[in-house]
């Protein structure tokens, strides 16, 4: 009777030191399972669109570092339709590549994120016009849409159209400020957009959300 007794706390105290043991493993798996699940933070968002700035260190080719006015916004696509070729991809690109070679622009866009390359006050590479005084380089910013075939190409399209309204609003630009990589040197860029005769549409649906831009302001000026 007494040694029952015995054997069945014993058996009790395995279960619980069991049940413990398990509780443990489960609470640290559980919270290095939530810390990698963590949302991952963005640098700043701009009109609803996740914002990463990575930008090319100084010294770089493509960061000559020569400070400017802003005049213009350089509408670009990527002309690259490989699967993964997105915003991140291209981020990875010019981080790389930029470093000799005189090559970059200040944004690029896909479905959704952004990335930027370049602080906004400062040339680029990327219009094909040398330093020509209120050029696509020396005074545009320059912004990349993706076209990766994995890619939603209209939802770059609409993150690139609020980006573009963003950026006229901030630098007291009006939509005729929005020109083509073509409008500098004879290259057929932004290509999609030229060839399928969506520019002006581009153009119009900016100077929307330039407007929702305008009135949200003057909202909360109010
Ligand atoms: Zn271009």
């Amino acid at each position: 009777m007494y040694g029952r007794v015995r054997k069945k706390r014993i058996v009790a105290a395995g279960v619980l030191t069991l049940a413990l043991v398990f509780a443990v493993v489960f609470a640290v798996v559980w919270r290095s399972c939530a810390r990698t699940q963590q949302a991952p933070s963005y640098d700043l968002w701009v009109a609803g669109i996740p914002v990463t700035q990575q930008i090319l260190p100084e010294g770089y080719a493509g960061r000559p570092g020569m400070k400017r006015k802003v005049r213009q916004i350089v509408i670009h696509e990527t002309a690259n339709t490989s699967r993964g070729a997105n915003a991140k991809s291209h981020a990875k690109y010019l981080l790389e590549y930029a470093k000799d070679t005189e090559i970059s622009w200040h944004y690029t866009v896909d479905d959704h994120e952004i990335y930027q390359h370049l602080p906004e006050d400062e040339v680029g590479w990327h219009a094909g016009d040398k330093l020509t005084k209120g050029g696509g380089n020396q005074a545009g910013i320059g912004v990349e849409i993706c076209i990766n075939e994995d890619g939603d190409y209209e939802k770059a399209l609409i993150n690139a159209e609020k980006l573009t309204a963003h950026l006229l609003y901030k630098y007291d630009m009006t939509i005729d400020d929005v020109k083509q990589h073509a409008d500098f040197m004879q290259k057929n860029c932004p290509t999609l957009l030229r060839d399928s005769g969506r520019w002006e549409e581009f153009l119009q649906k900016t100077a929307e959300y330039l407007k929702t831009e305008q009135n949200d302001s003057s909202e909360t000026q109010k």
